[in-house]
């Protein structure tokens, strides 16, 4: 499904002074701190604000939101401030809750978005809405916990078939298994292939969940901005230490008007001449990097050949596990992550593979 039709997310003010920045607490906890946090947001020029109303816990026991009552305080922060107002939406009940409780803007969460059954659920309930209210009703869709472009594709699709036109994606980062820097793996790499595949579609990034370190929050913003994302939604909260989840990775309004401010927006015009150049020599190298591995290839096939005279398997575990160890060091020494290293060799070995089943297929064909 082509996702071409789409409405600016967001009025002209908002979307003319890019990045388009969403900022809130992780969950609305009361009325004071739900108020007194957006009115500081506020007065730091933030123009929607973002408050976990049903928050979705691993475990039971967690806080797990207040439920609707905090959207009347959701409410009140609209009336009292003119910002847009948004919520995480899970189930087709939460998603009327919010319509009449004046919403602008809602999110699929991480684990909505991980299941086909839950995102259909709440499109039908998008296509029943009133015309005018599907609209102007912005939606915005997390990446799947799991790092499958394709899980994310086909909710973003879900929810543009339900008739809704000002349609976004939210970059939070990938769930690993083990103790890592990231909360959530960045993996840009499948961001980037969004855009790639839906330029019309407006990416947002979501340096908090990434993070899941306050002190993490602003070079992740940086790097996004640099590679053209189109918004920040950033967790902030007037008592950090104290929130009721998610307390690591909030940040005063103070402290975010500061990591804000201290982000540098890429012009243009910083992207011609100079960065020109800089692609012609990009675009040499990848030219040269195909040549090596079709070589690679061929070379590949030749074992495929001997290994098919010898009757020896294809696939030599102590082979592959040698060489990635030895790249992995030789990569590290160049500068380059060893996770890196691990997934270009995992994929060109893959293809490797592939090629050498291939060439055994066809000489079985012939015999
Ligand atoms: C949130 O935004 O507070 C949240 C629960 O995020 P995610 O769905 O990305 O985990
Ligand atoms: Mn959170």
């Amino acid at each position: 499904m082509r996702i071409d039709q789409l409405q600016p997310l967001f009025s002209a003010d908002i979307m003319g002074a890019k990045p388009i920045i969403m900022a809130g607490p992780c969950s609305a906890e009361s009325e004071r701190q739900t108020l007194e946090t957006a009115q500081a947001l506020a007065g730091c020029g933030i123009k929607i604000f973002r408050a976990g109303v049903w928050k979705p816990r691993t475990k039971p026991g967690g806080f797990e939101g207040v439920g609707a009552l905090a959207l009347e305080w959701l409410s009140k922060v609209k009336a009292q401030t003119g910002m847009l107002i948004a919520t995480e939406v899970a189930t087709s009940r939460h998603l009327q809750e919010a319509i009449d409780a004046g919403i602008d803007v809602i999110w699929l969460g991480a684990r909505t978005t991980t299941n086909p059954f839950a995102v259909q659920e709440i499109a039908d309930a998008l296509s029943t809405l009133a015309r005018e209210k599907r609209e102007s009703l912005a939606v915005l869709v997390k990446n799947p916990v799991n790092p499958d472009l394709e899980l994310w594709i086909g909710a973003l699709e879900r929810i543009y078939g339900a008739g809704v036109r000002r349609l976004g994606a939210i970059h939070r980062g990938f769930s690993s298994y083990g103790k890592h820097v990231y909360r959530n793996q960045p993996r840009w790499g499948i961001p980037i292939e969004l855009h790639r595949r839906h330029p019309a579609l407006p990416i947002i990034c979501d340096p908090s969940h990434i993070g899941g370190k306050r002190e993490l929050i602003a070079p992740l913003s940086q790097q996004a901005l640099d590679m053209n994302f189109d918004g920040l939604i950033v967790e902030s909260h007037f008592a950090p230490d104290e929130a009721l989840s998610d307390a690591s990775q909030q940040v005063t309004p103070k402290e975010l008007s500061r990591i804000i401010g201290g982000l540098i927006m890429p012009t243009e015009t910083q992207s011609t001449e100079s960065i020109g150049r800089l692609r012609q020599q990009i675009d040499r190298l990848d030219d040269e990097l195909l040549d090596l591995l079709s070589k690679r290839m061929r070379i590949s096939r030749e074992i495929g050949r001997f290994k098919r005279e010898h009757n020896m398997p294809i696939v030599q575990a102590h082979r592959y596990n040698d060489l990635m160890q030895k790249r992995v060091a030789a990569g590290s020494a160049l500068d380059m992550s060893a996770d890196f290293i691990r997934r270009v060799l995992a994929a060109i070995h893959e293809e490797s593979v592939r090629q050498q089943i291939e060439i055994n297929a066809a000489e079985d064909k012939e015999e």
